[in-house]
């Protein structure tokens, strides 16, 4: 699955933050596994319901009178089971609680093969889960969402993912629609009836229940073919016309895959099928991809860069699970890493090959900063963690299982190399094809492959949480003295002396490249290159943090622009902001850095970089004379480079266009620059008038500066694009616009408006967080949710739900953390437990960095903004 992000322009907060609780089991007995599903559904779209008419071809490891299988809101009309010539009819007791059902038959079925024969009808519910119903103002469509535990709403089944099966499935529809499954179209007859039509798709190969899919509708699709796979993008109707960016990114993707994995994706065609209601960014059934509509269609042309890249990024990391997940799927939900890490860090090899321009290896350590943060929390959780009911199943969808997993892949190949690493990629799939396999499987591959203690390294960042802090000495000849323990952002907390990592920590040497040594929890000291420039996290890959004694800091400092590479630029930036959250470093300090790298080329330096500025002016910043103080040192340092970049260019590269927006939306947002204010209504205005004319990127940082002072007349302009635009991209911009409007009036309007049901409500949920990040709106929200609780708790998915939940974390005062603790204790959101916790944990944070670095922005500030 992919998760939602980039929700909000300039939160700089991680909201998608959980762990894991403990609670009972609800698995299935191990006696009776599956080996084929037929199953036939007649889905009823008018009437929001389905029938079902399935065989289950099982094996009995001993006699039984009973079989236990998964279901959910299912009704059962009747079961009979076929075992050695014998057909008997049997009972069945559903526990709702466990979402198990058991048939109970009159006599023992024999040991061995045996096929359940079962009718039953269901519902297709408007949760977004299971099979549910995707409305558009013209018709219905009946699809799926099945990841982690919905496929038992959809058919009775051993719902967990070492249940391999085979599958045939048939679809009765509706004559003029048409229908998407896993496999090819087998055949496609008239009838039952004047008004149907049943296709019946080709044999699926050995999978999981969570990765089957069916969706019924209108659907068109624009094709080709790429290693003799047919891929196909599809929508609705009135979309078509957005598929081909996809179209032709899956191609090139495909064929790096094949060529990387050297083991051919596994089916005769891939669709990627845009959904007008989704939960999740994007879902990975085998052969049959799911998206939300902003991540899969846009339109090239008029597209912003993060919009490209976005959907860019959403089809490889799906594409990856087909190898990653579909054909080779972790044995249990405790090891989701397997899929998501993996997807995740692989996503970005073909996106960077095939689009260098992008700067996509600058992003992927931007992110890592962040995931460094969420794992420096005591809240924070092993890789591998326990997973067995649905709410832990759940939550384990989480900055943990994408961001760390992916970082420590990446940190693992980069010390083995590239290629190394690959040949134990292919070692591990090829020997688990169609099958299921443990964290110990992979790290056993890549140890036997490379002959280094990959095992070692691996086990240590996945099954224990939380991330190691270098302490550096200085450099002497050759050798550099070291100490590790845990890293807490909070000063406050102790780490464990005991806790320690075996990490591969990689030296820039002379000539700018790098060598990599292995710490392993007994060493005090590592070899190191003779070197001037002493720099220990070489291409910022490296997943720990750094101390450096002042002097070589120093030295790193006056260095960072002419030798440092833009990623080891932001792993610094990410180091020092880490110094002054835990107090080892003042505010002041880490402003410096700021302003020297204050003319950088990249956009993801600049980004960073006032990421953390925007953090000192919304959380340290309590006093109106604080943030004016702020405001003018951002004015002063980054308006020369916004002027140099001069005025907008059709020849502008991606990483200038990213440059312009960013260094525009912190000059308008909290610099709040009159100049730059009346240009960014100027530009708003082209923009709603014609999107082609005006460079997305800057054309949608504009809307959400305009916003902010924005009066009625944009409010309704904004809704009138919201509610007519075939675009996607700009739907969806203008809807979380709307959430930034801070005139109270407009703001109510907003969250007033996110309940009707012109917004849908895999939006609704979304447009409360916004409101909930601007201090102006903040409080004016929070008592808009409290009133309308009922309402937006029915909105709420486990995803949404802890997106919503995880907003409130943005206060930052202890009577704020009060109410949202008794809020949050009596209104219970599901799934959203750890979110909560979290929330609380960052107000904390937030009071406590206020109380210790508040004095020191004075200081800083009395010397820098006057
Ligand atoms: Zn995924």
């Amino acid at each position: 699955m992919n998760l939602l992000r980039n929700i909000v322009g300039f939160a700089s907060a991680a909201l998608l933050i959980t762990a894991v609780l403990p609670a009972r089991a609800e698995r299935l007995p191990q006696t009776v596994t599956p080996e084929h599903y037929d199953l036939k559904l007649t889905p009823d779209l008018k009437n929001a319901k389905f029938s079902g008419v399935e065989q289950i071809d099982v094996v009995l490891k001993e006699a039984s009178a009973t079989i236990t299988l998964n279901s959910a809101e299912i009704e059962f009309q009747s079961v009979t089971v076929r075992a050695g010539g014998n057909e008997q009819t049997g009972t069945t007791a559903s526990d709702k609680e466990k979402e198990q059902t058991t048939f109970t038959f009159p006599q023992q079925i024999p040991a061995g093969k045996a096929t359940l024969t079962i009718h039953y009808s269901g519902i297709l519910n408007n949760a977004l889960r299971g099979f549910y119903l995707s409305k558009t103002d013209k018709r219905n469509y009946a699809v799926t969402q099945f990841e982690s535990t919905d496929a038992r709403r959809a058919f009775p089944s051993f719902d967990e993912p070492a249940f391999k099966a085979t599958y045939n499935v048939a679809l009765v529809v509706d004559r003029g629609d048409t229908a998407i499954s896993n496999s090819p179209i087998k055949s496609d007859t008239p009838g039952p009836g004047d008004d149907k039509h049943t296709i019946a798709f080709d044999t699926t190969p050995k999978m999981s229940t969570y990765l089957v899919a069916f969706l019924i509708g209108d659907f068109q699709c624009t094709g080709d073919e790429q290693d003799g796979v047919k891929i196909r993008v599809c929508s609705t109707p009135d979309k078509v016309q957005l598929t081909h960016f996809g179209v032709e990114i899956a191609k090139y993707v495909l064929h790096y895959y094949n060529n990387y994995f050297g083991i051919p994706y596994p089916l005769k065609k891939l669709d990627l099928i845009g959904l007008p209601d989704f939960e999740a960014g994007a879902m990975e059934n085998f052969g049959a991809v799911t998206y939300r509509e902003t991540a899969l269609l846009i339109d090239p042309k008029t597209a912003s860069v993060e919009s490209k890249k976005e959907v860019a990024s959403v089809i490889a990391h799906e594409m990856a699970h087909q190898w990653f997940g579909d054909l080779v799927t972790m044995q249990w939900w405790n090891n989701v890493w397997l899929n998501e890490g993996f997807a995740t860090w692989m996503s970005n090899k073909p996106i960077a090959a095939m689009h260098p321009e992008w700067n996509f290896d600058q992003d992927v350590i931007a992110e890592e900063d962040g995931t460094l943060n969420l794992d420096a929390q005591p809240t924070t959780r092993a890789i591998k963690a326990k997973a067995d009911t649905r709410e832990e199943i759940e939550q384990m969808f989480d900055g943990i299982s994408y961001g760390k997993a992916s970082d420590v892949l990446l940190m693992v190949e980069n010390y083995l190399g590239e290629d190394t690493f690959r040949k134990g990629v292919h070692a591990y799939l090829a020997a688990h094809l169609y099958g299921n396999a443990t964290a110990e499987d992979f790290w056993n591959a890549q140890t036997e492959t490379s002959h280094k203690p990959v095992d070692k390294i691996m086990s240590s960042y996945v099954d224990q949480p939380g991330v190691p802090i270098l302490t550096f000495g200085k450099p002497a000849h050759d050798r550099v003295s070291l100490t590790q323990k845990r890293f807490y952002l909070s000063p406050k907390i102790e780490a464990n002396a005991a806790q320690k990592w075996t990490v591969p920590v990689c030296f820039r040497t002379a000539a700018g490249t790098e060598t990599c040594e292995v710490l392993t929890p007994g060493e005090a000291s590592l070899r190191t290159p003779t070197t001037d420039l002493f720099f220990a996290n070489a291409g910022g890959k490296g997943f720990y943090r750094i101390a450096y004694p002042a002097d070589v800091y120093a030295t790193i400092v006056a260095h960072v622009e002419s030798d440092l590479r833009p990623t080891e630029r932001i792993s610094l930036l990410g180091d020092e902001w880490a110094q002054v959250r835990a107090d080892k470093a003042s505010v002041g300090d880490y402003l410096n850095l700021v302003a020297a790298v204050k003319a950088d080329k990249s956009a993801a330096v600049v980004s960073t970089a006032l990421g953390q500025a925007g953090v000192i002016y919304d959380r340290i910043a309590s006093t109106q004379q604080q943030r004016d103080g702020i405001a003018k040192w951002v004015r002063d340092t980054f308006l020369p480079a916004y002027e140099r970049l001069g005025t907008p260019s059709d020849l502008d590269t991606p990483n200038t266009r990213e440059l312009r927006a960013r260094l525009f939306g912190v000059l308008g947002y909290y610099a709040r620059d009159p100049k730059i204010l009346s240009q960014a209504r100027e530009i708003a205005t082209r923009y709603l008038d014609d999107p082609a004319a005006i460079d997305a990127t800057l054309g949608q940082t504009a809307l959400s500066i305009a916003a902010r002072n924005g009066d009625a007349d944009l409010f309704n302009r904004l809704q009138k694009v919201y509610e007519t635009s075939n675009s996607p991209e700009l739907q969806s911009s203008a809807l979380q616009v709307l959430a930034q409007f801070e005139n109270p009036d407009l703001a109510k309007r907003s969250m007033d408006y996110a309940l009707t049901d012109k917004v849908r409500s895999q939006d609704a949920a979304i447009q409360f967080a916004i409101e909930m990040q601007a201090e102006a709106t903040r409080e004016q929200a929070w008592q808009y949710i409290q009133n309308h609780w009922d309402a937006i708790h029915g909105l709420l998915t486990p995803e949404l739900g802890n997106i919503l939940v995880g907003s409130t974390g943005s206060f930052c005062s202890e009577e704020s953390r009060e109410q949202i603790e008794q809020f949050f204790s009596a209104h219970k959101v599901a799934s959203a437990d750890q979110a909560a916790k979290h929330a609380v944990e960052r107000i904390n944070g937030c009071m406590e960095l206020r109380k210790l670095q508040g004095p020191n922005l004075d200081r800083w500030l009395a010397e820098h903004a006057r």
